[in-house]
């Protein structure tokens, strides 16, 4: 029986092997078939189709984009996105707008404690705007006194959990359906066992996500068979994956592990021809 495995991560992300390593494994493992799928990223996967060509492996070009909802936060893969494009680029590494709009939002909280910083200072502090970060307010802070030195600033201020800390903006569940469609890709609910809220599931669904992550290594089987009826139920792809993401202590599987149905991988195959002929 032909195995795949459509979730993986490499140290393009929080992985621990590199994509060539990844390949390597997945060979050990007799994979068919796999896919690599770092997060916000799609730094690995020039390498990962080269060493998969070596391989025989066949490879699905992937990514898995965190994304909020006014529901939950939902982890959403895409598959054979078009990884050059300038617009997935763009839109993964969280748009200057977003950018400017976290660092008011700091400047606001340090007004709000005594500490007013104007963002236009800041700006000029990071003067490479492309980079604009919490370390650019530490430094302003400092500079105005408020702080004794850059440590302080975080640790009483920036850091998480602290007054000013503000929560890297990300990109919402519709706009990351949208881009992945954009870009030619297929959209996924990855881990749906793992979403907070279960209602997010249904307005994913409703934004146009086109299939559901069911084998999991997080899922229980009630909860397989549970994902596996509402896909069918609403005609919507099946795929799995193990999330590898190398040697961690608190995941003691290998690839290979996770026993995914090689059906997905055709279904997957069938949906793809179908969206480049437009049928
Ligand atoms: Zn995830
Ligand atoms: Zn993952």
């Amino acid at each position: 029986m032909k195995n795949i495995d459509l979730h993986i991560h490499t140290t393009a992300s929080d992985g621990t092997l590199s994509p060539s390593q990844v390949v390597a494994e997945a060979r050990r493992a007799g994979l068919a078939v796999i896919s690599i799928t770092d997060h916000d990223t799609t730094a690995g996967l020039e390498e990962a189709i080269e060493a998969s060509r070596e391989a025989g492996i066949e490879f699905i070009p992937g990514v898995e984009i965190s994304a909020t909802h006014p529901i939950a936060e939902a982890h959403i893969l895409g598959y054979w996105v078009d990884f050059k494009s300038q617009a997935l680029a763009q839109f993964l590494s969280s748009p200057l707008s977003t950018r400017t709009a976290r660092i008011a939002e700091m400047c606001k909280k340090l007004g709000e404690l005594g500490m007013p910083v104007d963002p236009d200072e800041v700006f000029r502090e990071a003067a490479d705007a492309e980079a604009v970060g919490r370390p650019h307010v530490a430094r302003v802070m400092l500079r105005k006194g408020y702080v004794k030195n850059m440590d302080e600033a975080f640790d009483r201020f920036l850091g998480e959990g602290k007054p000013a800390h503000v929560k890297r903006f990300k990109n919402t569940t519709a706009d990351t359906i949208r881009m992945i469609h954009a870009c030619g890709g297929i959209s996924v609910i990855a881990h749906p066992g793992l979403i907070r809220d279960q209602a997010l599931i249904d307005a994913l669904i409703q934004e146009g996500v086109m299939g559901i992550e069911v084998y999991c290594h997080e899922h229980k089987k009630t909860q397989a068979s549970r994902f596996s009826r509402l896909a069918r139920g609403r005609g919507l792809l099946i795929t799995g994956g193990s999330d590898y993401h190398g040697a961690m202590l608190d995941k003691p599987f290998r690839l290979g592990d996770l026993q995914v149905p090689y059906e997905c991988y055709e279904r997957l195959l069938e949906a793809r021809r179908r969206l480049k002929t437009g049928s």
